[in-house]
């Protein structure tokens, strides 16, 4: 297989194992003559294949089937964004404000009722994970996002010592390392970034959080996480291929451990901070604090908006290394390097970044 070296934040890199079995599935999924796109959803195959991946999330998780749920669900984490204050927010909500991700949820939830932004580090451009804030302990909960996908920070430790539900949006660091998931009521990350293709977004609900929703008369049967768990995550019907994809991202993860995973991502990620510390400012990472550095998103500046253009297009002209531009928001240089970015890319472009410091 030809492939590029992609280092896009999304849709992103899939492990190649993982593309392979889908493009077999697609065509004939295990011998039944079907592809896994022509199947029904309430085939007892298909059923399987919702189930292993329900499974082995909360595997991964160290989470047990009796006190966790796991959802597949359409409309991206966005729909997420309202969904949760829709059914847990009755008095307050606590949000933590660390990027553009965390104020667009803020936003959608201040369409529900009321929120209390406890911290942010909107102040420096988002480059830090704030270490500082109350919690209301009448709240109904603490929402934090624990990567930020644009800005490059990640919340590297969980939050300790939280006396209400603890929410957090993972879509872009889900499953990139190790966590004590038990901490959380609710986890929900789109699957674009590290977990498998669009379309789909998990959602991991503690079973007795679910009971503190609100009472809702007259409300969108879709919007409703109780009804999506009652029907087994099959109230209407499910983004059947993404599910698969993921479920087999799922297996991958399992047969490498998350801890083996882990250590990677923090190998990579440290290869390529040291790298650039020691450029003698000619590569700026944006985030300082090296404690809240992400291992997913390396966001980093060079001297000029236009040495960092030249640099993004000899990259792709000379390596074939794609998406490395900055989010539109931001700008500057941005390399993804979520699970399924092999160490092998990263020290590739630290070579290449090597020889652009020397040439320009
Ligand atoms: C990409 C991203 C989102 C948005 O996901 P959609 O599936 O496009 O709605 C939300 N939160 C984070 C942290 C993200 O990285």
């Amino acid at each position: 297989m030809n492939r590029a070296f992609n280092f896009s934040a999304g849709p992103a890199v899939l492990p190649t194992e993982v593309l392979q079995a889908t493009s077999q599935a697609v065509l004939d999924y295990n011998g039944l003559g079907m592809s896994i796109m022509e199947m029904s959803h309430r085939s007892k195959e298909y059923e399987a294949v919702i189930k292993e991946a329900q499974a082995d999330a909360l595997k991964i998780m160290n989470l047990s089937p009796e006190e966790y749920y796991v959802l597949f669900l359409g409309g991206g984490a966005s729909l997420q964004f309202y969904m949760l204050p829709f059914n847990f927010l009755k008095n307050k909500a606590n949000y933590i404000n660390t990027g553009v991700w965390a104020t667009k949820a803020i936003k959608e939830a201040e369409k529900v009722g009321t929120v209390k932004v406890i911290a942010s580090s909107k102040d420096t451009n988002f480059n830090y994970i704030p270490k500082d804030y109350q919690i209301d302990t009448d709240a109904d909960y603490l929402h934090i996002t624990t990567n930020n996908t644009i800005y490059g920070t990640e919340w590297k430790t969980d939050p300790e010592n939280v006396p209400i539900p603890l929410v957090a949006d993972m879509s872009s660091d889900m499953f990139a390392i190790r966590r004590d998931f038990s901490k959380y009521d609710l986890i929900y990350a789109g699957a674009q970034k590290n977990i498998g293709p669009a379309g789909v977004t998990m959602v991991v609900i503690k079973k007795s959080f679910i009971e503190k929703r609100r009472q809702l008369d007259n409300y969108p049967s879709m919007l409703d996480y109780k009804l999506h768990m009652e029907n087994d995550s099959m109230f209407n019907t499910p983004p059947c291929l993404p599910i698969y994809v993921v479920g087999q991202t799922f297996k991958w993860i399992l047969k490498n451990g998350l801890e083996q995973i882990e250590a990677n991502n923090i190998k990579k990620a440290g290869i390529l901070y040291d790298f650039m510390d020691a450029s003698n400012g000619y590569y700026k990472p944006t985030v300082k604090a090296k404690e809240d550095r992400s291992l997913m998103n390396v966001c980093f500046n060079l001297e000029t908006p236009e040495l960092e253009a030249k640099f993004i297009a000899d990259a792709k002209a000379t390596h074939n290394m794609t998406n490395l531009k900055g989010h539109r928001s931001v700008g500057g240089v941005r390399a993804s390097i979520y699970n399924a970015c092999p160490i092998e890319w990263v020290e590739t472009l630290i070579k290449f970044m090597e020889d652009f410091q020397k040439k320009n």
